[in-house]
């Protein structure tokens, strides 16, 4: 298996059909699905700031329109193109739907480095494209909605949300657009941490099933675990911050300048202030170096959390890699030829596709908030309080004991908007992850979790087509 000669798409398709096997689905069907629904393809005009006039190259790929709105980040960078935008949009579709989130997938693009243009050029720009494609009706709360993604943040987000008010006034769900909005524009709280949490929910859900812990022979649970995580970004930050705060120890952390190592763990706060501070990870008080950074990926340990590029791990490295579980915060760290290997080794790959959805799944969730008009928690918090008190009133006066002012706090607290935030999204990763491991287990010919995941998206989009009688 050495024919690396595919596209990013096709190697999307070539993952597609290695567990398109394993489902019953007619090839007509499965060749539907696999297909993108609609490609938009935009040459449009702005002028520098020097005066000088620039054609901007832009995407918008809608892949599946089995649920509607499609869903999918904006990417900014040099290296855009249909295939890779069209290979995002798909994997945007299999992503929403193992995650439960009723989206089709989507993917937008703009070539350009975003390094090379002035605020206000980004600003045209990412206006001009935003009211392109509300021209071609590629933007709306019930018809696409953009999220960041490379090069694009809140500003971004908040551009794109003004330009579409300004030219649909008076549409009730507008804010609806777009995901990843400042809290001030819609936006939701702990979406800014969800990618991070969502990659700590779900390997710490796999640390939980008794099979695989005793397969790897590991014990179960997360407390203790040894993780290495490499880039300390939004990802790789959060990330590491949650494995450490449930009690496993990061016991190296990679950046691209270097990594540091302590067996005794890392404290990941303190790590990611001395690299503010200083500009490096490297000198933190206490750690060991490691000369070149990608061999803090060869360390012995437990967890090994990609965070930050693609292909990090390949066939050349995948044999010195000692990790029992590998979870892909990044998207598409592992090559498909590293993939084939530790699925013949036994070695738990958490797929992207899954592992890192907490993004999308958090802006499913400030997508809900926009069309409902309230935030989470503001029905109910005071409410939940009242009852709460008057609970534990009774039981203190049943008993004649009282509880401590910590205690106190704690039961009587009712939800504010980030407790519903996390809690959604830890139920959404626990059930994704006996969704695959079901589909897992009930077929062992299925060679590794990545193939699982996508017998379980592919089926339930199969299933929308099949009821809705548009393939018998
Ligand atoms: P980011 O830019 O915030 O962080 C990436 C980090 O990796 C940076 O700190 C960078 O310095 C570091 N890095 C770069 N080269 C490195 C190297 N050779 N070795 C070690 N570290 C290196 O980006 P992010 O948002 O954290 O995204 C990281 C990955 O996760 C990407 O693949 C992205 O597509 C994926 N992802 C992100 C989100 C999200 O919500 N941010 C959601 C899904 C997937």
């Amino acid at each position: 298996m050495s024919d690396k000669n595919y596209s990013f798409f096709g190697a999307v398709e070539r993952s597609f059909d290695k567990a398109a096997r394993f489902t019953k689905w007619d090839s007509g069907l499965l060749n539907h699905i696999r297909q993108c629904n609609a490609v938009l393809q935009l040459r449009f005009p702005i002028k520098r700031d020097n005066g000088e006039i620039e054609v901007i190259e832009a995407y918008r790929v809608q892949h599946s329109h089995h649920k509607t709105p499609c869903k999918g980040g904006i990417r900014f960078a040099a290296e855009v193109n249909q295939d890779e935008v069209m290979a995002l949009a798909a994997l945007m579709t299999y992503k929403c739907t193992i995650v439960n989130v009723p989206f089709g997938g989507g993917k937008g693009g703009i070539k350009i480095d975003p390094k090379k243009y002035s605020v206000g050029e980004l600003e045209r720009i990412t206006r001009r494209y935003t009211s392109e494609l509300i021209k071609k009706n590629f933007i709306g709360p019930g018809i696409d909605v953009p999220a960041p993604d490379y090069g694009t943040g809140e500003r971004e987000m908040s551009w794109v949300l003004d330009t579409y008010v300004s030219m649909r006034s008076g549409e009730l769900d507008a804010a609806g657009c777009v995901t990843g909005k400042p809290i001030t524009q819609g936006g939701v709280r702990g979406r800014r941490e969800a990618t991070g949490l969502g990659v700590f929910y779900g390997t710490r859900e796999v640390c939980n099933i008794p099979d695989i812990m005793s397969k790897l022979s590991l014990p179960l649970g997360i407390e203790n675990k040894r993780v290495i995580v490499q880039g300390l970004g939004n990802v790789g930050y959060w990330a590491a911050h949650f494995f450490q705060l449930a009690g496993a120890k990061v016991i190296a952390l990679a950046e691209y300048e270097g990594a540091i190592f302590d067996e005794k763990g890392l404290d990941v706060e303190a790590v990611f202030q001395h690299r503010k501070k200083s500009g490096s990870i490297l000198n933190f008080p206490g750690a060991k170096h490691i000369k070149h950074a990608n061999e803090a990926l060869e360390l012995e340990c437990d967890i090994l959390i990609p965070a930050a590029l693609e292909n990090v791990i390949n066939e050349e490295n995948a044999p010195r890699i000692k990790a029992k579980i590998i979870g892909e915060g990044a998207n598409g760290p592992l090559t498909p030829e590293a993939d084939d290997y530790f699925a013949k080794k036994g070695t738990i790959v958490i797929p992207d596709m899954y592992l890192n959805a907490g993004g999308v799944t958090v802006s499913y969730f400030e997508w809900l908030k926009n069309l409902s008009h309230v935030r989470y928690g503001r029905m109910e918090k005071r409410f939940t309080e009242n009852v709460h008190s008057s609970i534990l009133n009774q039981i203190e006066e049943l008993t004649g004991k009282k509880s401590n002012a910590h205690a106190r706090e704690l039961i009587m607290r009712g939800p504010d908007e980030v407790d519903f935030v996390y809690s959604g999204l830890e139920e959404t990763m626990i059930n994704a992850t006996h969704e695959i491991m079901t589909v897992w287990k009930e077929n062992p010919a299925i060679p590794d979790m990545r193939t699982a995941a996508y017998v379980v998206a592919i089926n339930k989009v199969a299933i929308i087509y099949a009821e809705l009688g548009i393939f018998p």
